[in-house]
């Protein structure tokens, strides 16, 4: 898991409302618009920061169904993902190393989850 392919990005597609990441080590992963969406860290939407976590602070202010549908993504740099929304916003940036790490695939939760 930490070989510098598991954080490079190989192909990024918006799929229906999920952003799909296609990492350089070949593994696939698919991110629900909503949950990217609350965990926008940007100024403006002051999200939970991090990732499928369980906070359960309420949204600042409710946002428009497109508001959780990605309509583009692209790449900043080496390091992240920038999704632009259905309403526009555009402002949140995600770390590559941070999606990868919140794979919500089965093996990755399998891994990650602590043992029962
Ligand atoms: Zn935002
Ligand atoms: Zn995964």
């Amino acid at each position: 898991m930490s070989s510098p392919d598991a954080t490079r990005v190989r192909e990024l597609m918006v799929v229906g409302g999920d952003v799909v990441v296609v990492w350089a080590d070949g593994h696939e992963s698919y991110y629900p618009g909503a949950a990217l969406r609350r965990a926008c860290t940007c100024a403006e939407c002051k999200g939970e920061g991090h990732l499928f976590g369980r906070a359960t602070l309420p949204t600042l202010r409710p946002l428009a169904p497109a508001a959780f549908v990605p309509v583009a993504a692209g790449l900043v740099g080496n390091y992240g993902l920038q999704v632009t929304w259905g309403d526009g916003h555009d402002y949140g940036i995600y770390t590559l190393a941070e999606l990868r790490a919140a794979c919500p695939c089965d093996s990755c939760r399998a891994a990650a989850a602590p043992a029962r």
